[in-house]
C-alpha cells in the first residue's frame, strides 16, 4: 500500500530496519504483513531504498576491522550466549513464527530449537578450522589461515523466518565477517527478536544489520561495491537472478533454490513406516519446506502404502496440526495445480481444494492432498507446487522410477523407502540430488553434516551450513617464512 491509502490498524507497530545496533524507520513505501491463519494484519514493512541499504552497509563495513581482529574463540562466546538466549525465549520466538509464518506451534518451536543447534556449529568453529603448517623445505615453512571475506548479506524466504536466517548469522560472524540481512517481506518480524538477542548476547553494534524489502533492495544488495558475499535462499526464479546479477558484479553468491523432491516406494517397503513418514514429510509446515516430499515415485505394487497412507492423512487436521499456506495467491496457485491434474486424468484421492477452517475464514487454509496416476508430463509433477500436495506417479521397475527423478531439473532432496540394501544403494549413487535419504521423508542433514542440493536447487560453490560454509564465508592465506640462516639456498629463496 502507498502512504496515502487510510491506514488500518494493525496488532504491531511498524517494521523497523537496524542499523549500527538502532532500530530506524525505513522506505517510504510499506508492504501489509497478515497473519496467515486467519488473515488479520499484524504489521507493515517497510520497502528501503539504497540509500538505507548504503547506511546499513556502512555500519557493516565500519564494524570488519575491529570484529575481525577480534579472536575467534571470544566472538564464539556470543553463540554461546545467544544458543542459550534462543532457548531461553522459545516459547516467545516460537509463538512469533507461528503467527507470522503460520506453522504450527510443534513446528515453530522445531525452527527455534534447529537455529539453537545451528549455533553449537558456530559455538564449535574454534575448534574446526585451525590453519595448517608444513616445513616445506629445510627451515621454509607454509602455512594457511583463515580470514573472513568482509561484508556478507544474506536474503532469506518466508516459509523458516527464525532458521533460514540462522543459516548465515552464527557462521558469518563467528567467522569474523559482518553482515547486512534482507528478511523475506512476509515474514519480517522474527528478525527483530534475532538482532535483539544477539545484541544481548553481546554482538557489538554494526556487525549485524538488517534492512528490509522487496525486489529492489535485493537489486540493490546485489550492485552493491561494499558488500563481498550474499546468501540467497527463495524459489529457484530468484535465486538466478540473485546469482546472476551478485556474480556478474564480482561478488562471491551461493543461491538456494526451490526443490521438487521425489520419495521412491518400493514393494517391500515397510507400510507403516513408509505411509506415515510420507505424509509427515508432505504435509509438515503445510508442505511449505524445500525438503517436503512433493512427489512419490510408485515402484511396483504399493497398494497397502497408498491405502495406509489415505488413513494416515485423516487424521491432519487445517487449522489444528497443520496450518495454512503463505498467502491467498500461494492457495490459488496449489489449488490450481490440483485441478489442472484433475483435469488431464489424475485421481484426486484426498482432496485439500477449498478448505475452511472455522472461525479462520480469512485464513489461507488448503488441506492435505493426495493425488495419483499422475504422469511426468503434468504441471504438477514437473514443477515446485509448494503446498501440502502429494503427486503419485506409477512406474514398475527401479530404473524407471531413477529416470523420473532425474528428469527433474530441481535436486534438493530425493528419499526410497525400502528393506534392500541393494536397492538404497542404487538410489544413493544414481539419484540426481545433493541429499539423500534410506528410509528417511526429510533428509535434512544434521550439524556438523551440510545443508545444500544440486542442479536449480543451487548456484554456486559450498553448501549453506556446515564445513562447507566455512569455504564459503572465508578466504584462506597463504603464508611463507624462513627463519633459519643455515637453511639451503633452493628456487624459493
Ligand atoms: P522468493 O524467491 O519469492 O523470495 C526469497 C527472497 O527473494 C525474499 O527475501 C524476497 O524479498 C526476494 N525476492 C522475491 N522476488 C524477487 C525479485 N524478483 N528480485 C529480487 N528479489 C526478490 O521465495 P519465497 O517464496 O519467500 O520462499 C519459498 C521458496 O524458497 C521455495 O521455492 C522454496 O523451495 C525455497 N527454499 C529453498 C530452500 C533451500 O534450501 N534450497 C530453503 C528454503 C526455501
Amino acid at each position: 500500500m502507498s502512504v496515502a491509502e487510510p491506514v488500518t490498524a494493525s496488532k504491531y507497530p511498524d517494521v523497523q530496519n537496524y542499523i549500527d545496533g538502532r532500530f530506524v524507520d525505513g522506505g517510504a513505501r510499506r508492504i501489509d504483513v497478515t497473519n496467515p491463519s486467519d488473515g488479520s494484519l499484524l504489521s507493515r514493512v517497510p520497502c528501503s531504498t539504497s540509500a538505507e541499504l548504503d547506511a546499513a552497509v556502512a555500519a557493516a563495513r565500519r564494524a570488519f576491522p575491529k570484529w575481525s581482529a577480534t579472536p575467534i574463540k571470544e566472538r564464539a562466546q556470543v553463540f554461546f550466549r545467544y544458543k542459550a538466549l534462543l532457548e531461553r525465549h522459545i516459547d516467545e520466538l516460537a509463538a512469533l513464527v507461528r503467527e507470522e509464518n503460520g506453522k504450527v506451534i510443534d513446528e515453530a518451536r522445531a525452527e527455534v530449537l534447529k537455529s539453537a543447534e545451528l549455533c553449537e556449529f558456530a559455538c564449535s568453529l574454534p575448534q574446526l578450522i585451525p590453519g595448517e603448517v608444513l616445513e616445506v623445505s629445510k627451515g621454509v615453512e607454509c602455512r594457511t589461515e583463515r580470514f573472513p571475506v568482509g561484508v556478507v548479506a544474506s536474503i532469506t524466504p518466508f516459509n523458516f523466518p527464525n532458521m533460514v536466517p540462522n543459516w548465515t548469522i552464527p557462521n558469518a560472524l563467528a567467522l569474523g565477517n559482518t553482515m547486512v540481512l534482507k528478511p523475506s517481506e512476509l515474514v519480517p518480524l522474527s528478525a527483530r527478536r534475532i538482532a535483539e538477542l544477539l545484541k544481548e548476547a553481546g554482538l557489538p553494534d554494526g556487525v549485524l544489520n538488517i534492512v528490509h524489502g522487496d525486489r529492489e533492495v535485493v537489486e540493490a544488495i546485489c550492485d552493491h561495491a561494499d558488500i563481498n558475499a550474499i546468501t540467497f535462499v527463495g524459489s529457484t526464479r530468484v535465486a538466478a537472478i540473485v546469482y546472476r546479477r551478485g556474480t556478474s558484479n564480482l561478488k562471491r553468491v551461493l543461491a538456494l533454490g526451490g526443490a521438487k523432491n521425489h520419495l521412491i516406494v518400493m514393494p517391500d517397503a515397510d507400510v507403516e513406516m513408509t505411509a506415515t513418514n510420507v505424509v509427515a514429510s508432505m504435509s509438515g509446515c503445510a508442505g511449505q519446506r524445500c525438503m517436503a516430499a512433493s512427489v512419490m515415485v510408485s515402484v511396483g505394487d504399493t497398494s497397502r502404502v497408498i491405502e495406509r497412507m489415505k488413513s494416515v492423512v485423516a487424521a491432519v487436521v487445517p487449522g489444528q496440526s497443520m496450518g495454512p499456506v503463505i498467502s491467498a495467491e500461494a492457495k490459488a496457485r496449489i489449488e490450481r495445480y490440483i485441478s489442472e491434474a484433475e483435469a488431464k486424468g489424475a485421481k484426486v484421492l484426498v482432496d485439500g481444494r477449498n478448505c475452511v477452517v472455522p472461525g479462520k475464514e480469512g485464513g489461507y487454509h488448503v488441506g492435505p492432498t493426495i493425488i495419483d496416476h499422475v504422469t511426468p508430463d503434468m504441471a504438477i509433477a514437473k514443477e515446485e507446487v509448494f503446498g501440502p500436495v502429494l503427486a503419485i506417479i506409477r512406474t514398475s521397475a527401479l530404473d524407471e522410477a531413477l529416470a523420473v527423478e532425474n528428469a527433474n531439473p530441481y535436486g534438493n532432496a530425493a528419499s526410497v523407502y525400502t528393506e534392500s540394501g541393494g536397492v538404497a544403494r542404487q538410489v544413493m549413487e544414481k539419484a540426481s540430488a545433493g541429499m539423500i535419504g534410506i528410509n528417511v521423508g526429510v533428509p535434512v542433514p544434521r550439524e556438523p553434516f551440510p545443508f545444500g542440493g544440486w542442479n536449480q536447487s543451487k548456484f554456486g560453490v559450498g553448501d549453506i551450513t556446515g564445513k562447507g560454509a566455512v569455504e564459503f564465508l572465508t578466504q584462506t592465506k597463504k603464508f611463507t617464512t624462513k627463519w633459519n640462516r643455515e637453511a639451503g639456498v633452493n628456487w624459493m629463496s
